[in-house]
């Protein structure tokens, strides 16, 4: 790799429940490019209250309600923060998220791919609605991974369980066509510039391999760590 090599500028995109966490930290484990989340970089500065400006510090209503940070904070923040990596290669994880959000990252950076997880709604709407809790004890079931022994019925307590309002159908099936709705005109952007890799499946464990070796073919663009395994 010669001092001309170009660092990866790399973008992943998947929504709510498509395993987007699960890959991006195995991206991480297993490529040396540093990991960029918008929601931790929020979070992180709604804490120390710095960056953001005044009137969103408050704010943290405007994660906590779901609803999207202003573009030009949200860029501002993030532009900021990449300006601090510059001899790294990175993964950007939550943003851009919109379009104006990507028209003002392509005039900084020139972004090499774009990995789009692409998970049938139908299963992500399974898997996020799939917790149960008992309100009284804070016990939590999965009805996919660890399931109640009657459905519906605490174990111990034998009293019903309930869905918080976060995990309800109607909550869940808004907020991924929220989602949808959102990002479907950066995919486009990005499918236009010849950037978009698309990895459609309904398993991560299953998507991973394909999203391995696809960073493989970038590499030495970014270095490799360790093996295909998570
Ligand atoms: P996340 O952890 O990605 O779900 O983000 C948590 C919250 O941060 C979202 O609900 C938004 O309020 C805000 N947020 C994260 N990324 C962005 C973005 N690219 N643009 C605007 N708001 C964002």
């Amino acid at each position: 790799m010669g001092a001309s090599a170009r660092l990866l500028r790399a973008v992943i995109m998947g929504a709510p429940g498509s395993g987007k966490g699960t890959v991006s930290s195995r991206i991480t484990k297993h490529f040396a490019l540093k990991h960029l989340s918008s929601g931790d970089l929020l979070r992180d500065n709604m804490l120390r209250g710095t960056v953001v400006p005044a009137p969103f510090v408050e704010k943290t209503t405007f994660i906590d309600q779901g609803k999207l940070i202003p573009d030009d904070v949200m860029t501002g923040l993030a532009l900021h923060e990449l300006r601090n990596l510059t001899q790294y290669s990175w993964l950007l994880d939550g943003f851009p998220r919109t379009l104006p959000q990507a028209e003002a990252l392509d005039r900084a950076y020139q972004i090499d791919t774009v990995i789009n997880l692409n998970v049938p709604f139908e299963v992500i709407k399974q898997r996020l609605t799939a917790r149960w809790i008992h309100p009284a004890s804070g016990r939590v079931y999965n009805i996919e991974f660890n399931p109640p022994k009657a459905v519906g019925i605490d174990d111990l307590a034998g009293e019903p369980l309930i869905q918080r309002d976060d995990d309800k159908p109607e909550t869940v099936v808004k907020r991924l066509k929220a989602y949808e709705v959102q990002t479907q005109p950066v995919l486009e952007y990005y499918q236009k510039k010849g950037v978009l890799e698309t990895f459609s499946g309904t398993e991560t464990d299953k998507i991973w391999p394909y999203v391995y070796a696809f960073l493989q073919t970038k590499v030495p663009q970014i270095n490799q760590k360790a093996s295909v395994t998570p």
